[in-house]
This record gives structure tokens, C-alpha cells and sequence, in this order.
């Protein structure tokens, strides 16, 4: 009885980014739980080679190939999952940039726009797009990937823009979770440590990952399905007491 809450038959799961990485992870952990997965990317290989993985594992995906600032575009992705499917039970607003490196006060308005748009507005768009539906539905489990960027400023990379398009994701998940939780939708986030992933290996300067690993109690960087097995337990009904929290998936980071 007691594990049935982790499970997701007969649901149905979006994951923004999910074509590699954290999202992909995300992907299989909602697709094992027996949820139906959408893979959302704006890269079509990246979002081919997700649905291929997935594929290889058992599991069947819908793939969309779509930018997730463009908001019309997102809007028409939520009505087009729910005409098909009758229904979406769960979000992952997962997609995400960093571009690391950039002293604050040599920010091009540019670089600015481009990482808050989306890892911030567009995690806005997606939470407004399938959070009407879902309060229609008065059913729903929104997942927003923050970061320990949230909380703290990295070292030794520069990256004002990134750590505030973080915070931002956090509080903006607690401000909707707060007006949509007597309608049946929660909204929840999780704050990840380094995760091994393409971000990880091409953001940054490889001689930085000796700082990281110093600077965190566990000693070591997370892989994608530790943060994935926080997602599934956010999005699914074992937390559904659960809504406006942020979870830190930091390996203590965030301690010292
Ligand atoms: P990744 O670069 O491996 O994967 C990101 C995916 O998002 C890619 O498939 C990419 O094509 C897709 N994407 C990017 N912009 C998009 C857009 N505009 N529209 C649609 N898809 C888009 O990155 P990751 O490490 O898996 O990161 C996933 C999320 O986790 C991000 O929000 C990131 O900020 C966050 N995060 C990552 C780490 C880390 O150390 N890797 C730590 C904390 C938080």
C-alpha cells in the first residue's frame, strides 16, 4: 500500500530539457514509476537520442522539439499534450543554460536576457501553460530545477546571472505553490549540487572541479538519477503534503 504513492500509472509527465542530462534522468525515473513521458528539447538529436535511451530501457516517449522561451510555443505544447492525452499530471521545468565566466560588470544585456530567459521566465511560461490545465483538472505536481546557485555564489567561476536566475526559480516556485494549493496543484523545486553532465564538462575551466570538490562536505560531484529520484518523489503522490518547498540535493554544499 504504502509504495503505491510512488507509483504513476496511467499519468502523464512533461520534462522540459529532458533530452539528456538531469532531464533525461528525469525521464526515466517518472517512466519506471509507469508514468507516460513527453521529452521536450529544442535541439531535435538532443531529444531523438532521449527518446532512443529511454527506448533502449523499455520505455516509450513523445518527443517535441520546442525553445521554451518562446512562450505562444509552450502554450501550444500544454494544449496539444492534454487534446492527446486527456490529461497532464506532472511538469519538470528542467531546461536550463549557464554560460559561466563573465565578470558582473562586463555582462552584455544579452548574456543577461538569454540565461534569465530560460532558466527563468521560460520555467514561468511552462509553470503557467500546464498549471492551467492542471488547476482545471484540480490535479497536478509541478518540479522546478533551481540549484545550490540559489543559495550560495559558486567559486572560482563567475556566474551573477545564473546564481540570480536560480534564487528567482525558488521564490517563484513558493509564490505559485502558495496560490494554487487549495486548487490541487503543487509546486515544488529542487536545488542540485554539481551533476555530472554536458553542462558540467563544457561550462567551466576543468582545473575549477578541484575548488567544487573542496568545497563540498560529501567530497564529490551528484549524478543525474540522484537528483531524479528526488524529482519522482516531488512529482509523485508520496509528497503530497508537500508544496512551495525548495529540496537541496547538495551533498552539503550548501552547510559549509
Ligand atoms: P544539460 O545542458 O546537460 O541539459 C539541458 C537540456 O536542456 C539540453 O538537452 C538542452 O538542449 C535543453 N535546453 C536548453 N535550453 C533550452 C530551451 N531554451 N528550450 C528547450 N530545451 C532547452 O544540463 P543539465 O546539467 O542536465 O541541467 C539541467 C537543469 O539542471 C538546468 O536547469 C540546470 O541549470 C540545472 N542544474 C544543473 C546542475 C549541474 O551541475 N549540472 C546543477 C544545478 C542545477
Amino acid at each position: 500500500m504504502f509504495f503505491e504513492k510512488f507509483r504513476m500509472d496511467g499519468r502523464v509527465a512533461v520534462v522540459t530539457g529532458g533530452g539528456r542530462g538531469i532531464g533525461l534522468a528525469c525521464c526515466e525515473a517518472l517512466a519506471e514509476a509507469g508514468a507516460t513521458v513527453v521529452i521536450v528539447d529544442r535541439e531535435a538529436a538532443i531529444a531523438e537520442a532521449g527518446r532512443a535511451t529511454l527506448a533502449g530501457k523499455g520505455h516509450a516517449a513523445e518527443t517535441h522539439v520546442l525553445d521554451v522561451t518562446d512562450s505562444a510555443a509552450v502554450d501550444r505544447l500544454a494544449e496539444a499534450v492534454v487534446a492527446r492525452h486527456g490529461r497532464v499530471d506532472a511538469l519538470v521545468a528542467n531546461a536550463g543554460i549557464a554560460r559561466t565566466g563573465t565578470a558582473a560588470e562586463e555582462v552584455a544585456d544579452e548574456l543577461w536576457l538569454d540565461v534569465n530567459n530560460v532558466n527563468y521566465n521560460a520555467v514561468f511560461w511552462c509553470n503557467r501553460a500546464f498549471g492551467r490545465h492542471m488547476l482545471k483538472a484540480r490535479r497536478g505536481a509541478i518540479v522546478n530545477i533551481g540549484s545550490m546557485s540559489g543559495y550560495i555564489v559558486n567559486r572560482p567561476q563567475l556566474q551573477t546571472y545564473y546564481n540570480a536566475s536560480k534564487a528567482a526559480v525558488h521564490h517563484l516556485t513558493a509564490s505559485l505553490a502558495a496560490e494554487w494549493a487549495d486548487r490541487g496543484v503543487r509546486v515544488n523545486a529542487v536545488a542540485p549540487t554539481y551533476i555530472e553532465t554536458e553542462m558540467t564538462r563544457t561550462a567551466v575551466d576543468p582545473s575549477a572541479v578541484e575548488v567544487w570538490l573542496r568545497d563540498t562536505p560529501m567530497g564529490r560531484m551528484g549524478q543525474p538519477h540522484e537528483i531524479a529520484s528526488v524529482v519522482h518523489f516531488l512529482a509523485c503522490d508520496a509528497s503530497s503534503l508537500m508544496t512551495g518547498a525548495t529540496v537541496k540535493a547538495d551533498a552539503g554544499f550548501t552547510c559549509w
